[in-house]
Parts: C-alpha cells; sequence; structure tokens
C-alpha cells in the first residue's frame, strides 16, 4: 500500500497514530517541532483501556517493565478522612492494568515503536488541499504532497486551523500543577483529596518516586501564579493524609492551562485530526492518552479496510471514535462539576454514592472499541 501519509506532531497521539499505521502496513512520515532532546517532564497515569489499546498496538511488552501498577483509587476529603474506594483491578478486568509512569519512559516505547522514525525540528507551517491531495509547506520552506495528513499537533493545533475545521481551544479554567516527587512519604494508590474547587492527586510511578497532580478552579482571567511550588503549599498547605509529608518534599512544580476542543468533524478532505487536536478535555479522568492510543488502533483499522478509498475510512474513523469522546467529554464535565460543589453538600453525597457514580464514569471505556 503506497498511500503517502503525513503525522504531524510526535507528541503521544501523533507517535500511536505512526505505529498504528504502520501496524496496518503504511509507512508514515512523522515530523515533529520540537528538537528530539525536549523530554517531556512529568508523570502519566494510564487506565485499562489505554493499556488494552497498546496491547492492539503491539507495544505492551515495553511498557511492562515501567512505572508502578495502580489496584485502587482512594477518595478522601481535605482532612484525609475516606468518602469511597474503587477497586481499579476489577474495574478494568479482562481489560487491562492501569499504570502510574514517567512521561519521558512512555515517550521513549511510544518512539521505538516508530522505528525512531521522527523528523524533529520540523514544523509545518501551511496545508492546501490541492486535487484531492494535501499540500503540506514546512518550515524550511519545503513543500510536499501527501494523500493523508494526519493532524496529531495538540490543542493548539495549526492542521486545525489550516483546513477549516476549527479555531481556538476553549478554556475549561482549571490550573494544573504537576511535580514528581522522590523521597515522600509511601503511597501505594492512586490518591485523591478533594478540596473546595481544588484536588490533590498523589500516585506511584515506579523508582519510588510520586507523581502529584493538583488542579484548582481559576476566576476568570487570573494569571498563572507568579511561583507554582509556593501556590501548592498555600492551597493545599491545610490537607491531611499525605499530603503535608509531601509538600514538605517536593521541589519543583510545574503550572499548566487545560482546554477542551468541540468540533463538528475532525476530517476535511484528505486531512484527519486526532488526539488533543480533535478531542482534547480538562484531564480529570486520565482518558487523554488513551483516547489517543484508541484513535491510533481505529485509524489502522479503518485505513487497512479500505485503503483504495481515504474519504469511507475517514467516515467510518469518525463514526467509531465520536461516541466515545462525546461521552468522555460529557463525563468529565460532570466529574468537574461533582469536583466543584461545595464540600458540605458534596462529601456526604460521596460518602454514600461516589463508589458507584465514579465507576459509572468509566464503565463505558471498558466496552470493547
Ligand atoms: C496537565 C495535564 C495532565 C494530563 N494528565 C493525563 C494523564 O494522567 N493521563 C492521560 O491519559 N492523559 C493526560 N493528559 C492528556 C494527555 O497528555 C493528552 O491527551 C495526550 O498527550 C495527547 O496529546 P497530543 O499528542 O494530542 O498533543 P500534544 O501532547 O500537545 O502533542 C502535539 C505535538 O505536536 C507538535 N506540534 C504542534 N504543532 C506542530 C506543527 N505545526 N508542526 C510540527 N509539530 C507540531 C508539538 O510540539 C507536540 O509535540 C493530561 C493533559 C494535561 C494538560
Amino acid at each position: 500500500m503506497n498511500l503517502r501519509i503525513l503525522v504531524v506532531g510526535a507528541g503521544i497521539a501523533g507517535l500511536a497514530a505512526a505505529r498504528g499505521l504502520r501496524v496496518a502496513g503504511f509507512r508514515p512520515d512523522v515530523v515533529e517541532e520540537l528538537p528530539a532532546t525536549m523530554a517531556p517532564g512529568a508523570g502519566i497515569y494510564l487506565p485499562g483501556n489505554a493499556s488494552r489499546a497498546l496491547r492492539l498496538l503491539g507495544l505492551d511488552a515495553p511498557l511492562r517493565p515501567l512505572g508502578d501498577l495502580i489496584f485502587r483509587q482512594v477518595f478522601l476529603d481535605a482532612a484525609g478522612g475516606e468518602l469511597f474506594e474503587m477497586d481499579v483491578a476489577s474495574l478494568w478486568a479482562g481489560v487491562g492494568e492501569s499504570r502510574a509512569l514517567s512521561r519521558a519512559d512512555l515517550q521513549q516505547v511510544l518512539v521505538t515503536g516508530v522505528g525512531g522514525a521522527v523528523r524533529y525540528d520540523t514544523v509545518v507551517r501551511d496545508l492546501q488541499v490541492v486535487d484531492g491531495a494535501a499540500k503540506v509547506e514546512f518550515g524550511d520552506g519545503s513543500i510536499a504532497e501527501y494523500d493523508l495528513v494526519i493532524g496529531a499537533d495538540g490543542r493548539r493545533s495549526t492542521i486545525r486551523a489550516k483546513a477549516g475545521l476549527g479555531g481556538p481551544a476553549t478554556p475549561t479554567g482549571q490550573i494544573v500543577y504537576r511535580s514528581v516527587v522522590s523521597g515522600g512519604p509511601p503511597v501505594s494508590d492512586w490518591v485523591c483529596l478533594l478540596g473546595s474547587r481544588s484536588a490533590f492527586v498523589v500516585m506511584p510511578m515506579g523508582g519510588r518516586r510520586l507523581y502529584c497532580y493538583a488542579d484548582e478552579t481559576a476566576e476568570d482571567g487570573a494569571p498563572n501564579p507568579a511561583d507554582p511550588l509556593g501556590r501548592v503549599r498555600e492551597l493545599f498547605g491545610d490537607f491531611g493524609g499525605p499530603v503535608p509529608a509531601i509538600l514538605e518534599a517536593m521541589e519543583k512544580v510545574q503550572v499548566a492551562r487545560t482546554d477542551e476542543v468541540v468540533l463538528d468533524a475532525w476530517s476535511r478532505g484528505p486531512v484527519l485530526l486526532v488526539g488533543d487536536a480533535a478531542h482534547a478535555t480538562a484531564p480529570t479522568l486520565a482518558q487523554g492518552a488513551a483516547m489517543s492510543f484508541e484513535d491510533a488502533v481505529v485509524l489502522g483499522e479503518v485505513l487497512r479496510a479500505t485503503p483504495d478509498d481515504i474519504p469511507a475510512a475517514l467516515r467510518r474513523y469518525e463514526e467509531r471514535r465520536r461516541p466515545r469522546c462525546r461521552q468522555l467529554r460529557e463525563h468529565t464535565r460532570e466529574r468537574d462539576r461533582t469536583r466543584d460543589v461545595p464540600p458540605a453538600q458534596r462529601d456526604p453525597m460521596l460518602r454514600r454514592r461516589g463508589q458507584r457514580i465514579f465507576s459509572d464514569q468509566y464503565r463505558e471505556f471498558a466496552e470493547p472499541l
């Protein structure tokens, strides 16, 4: 199959898409605007359906020694009192393991999965559709023509704009703080302490390190804090459970905003968006990577089925992927609304029904792709 395919972006979605295409017998070009030396910081949590999709991409073996497996998700109130817990092992039984690991390690697995074939320091500057093919202009002024361009260039996607598929992403209003902590207290589960319009999540990520993810709902127009570590200590300084010992050991904090991308269509002619470029959500349910891996599996399957009819393959792709991504967006918004209910009302409700409500938000994702 001699399709000329370009994948724009070598983040999680782009590398996974390229892997899915290779497994299906294609040899896409992959370009990334950043240099090869830019390793992502922080950790990442991959629920069971992410592991299943990685297995379908043939990448489960290299993943197995990495990070820490997660068997329970424990939800606490801000003081550290238990609200409820979820048995993650049984939630994802027969689907896949849940795991927390370093993003750099995951990136390495994905890069190896495409045979290292990524052209770094290469930005796509422009794209035009001419006679059904995509003409791409790179940063150095060179131009190449492709039968299919996969825009995996993230929530601020250039490909989305150039293909006329959508404008800027919509901010969710959350500020997220991430840190990898060594020398913290022993934590063996995924643990979340729910505050007032804020949450502090911690999990083991291998190598005796903890991955911390904390967020707050920001006021409209509020700038990012100049001192993120100071802000985390201020926000969570009176939390209980493992938080005080973690804050003491915490040295560096990355700050990020989160966005949502909602589009009427993900493809136009020979251009398709995948991953965050198509369907970013707030990362509350930690499903962004899973959705990108699932995108990659389905992309490979639909193109292998009808390589001579790209429009039909892309239609089939959207039919299969849209319902799941819509469910994720709805459940994410629901979870964020629950998080923002005042603790005096929310916490008693979660003690009674949290286990069922939160487990139900994942059930559809355990269904086959
Ligand atoms: C704070 C935070 C925490 C998260 N935590 C989790 C988690 O625990 N679990 C989980 O599953 N998901 C999580 N996610 C979501 C997850 O990281 C993303 O959904 C996933 O990484 C897919 O991103 P992507 O590859 O589509 O986009 P990106 O990661 O944004 O990658 C896009 C790539 O394209 C490149 N690029 C952009 N424009 C161009 C261009 N014009 N030419 C060439 N290259 C270009 C960029 O340099 C970048 O490398 C989190 C997200 C955030 C923001």
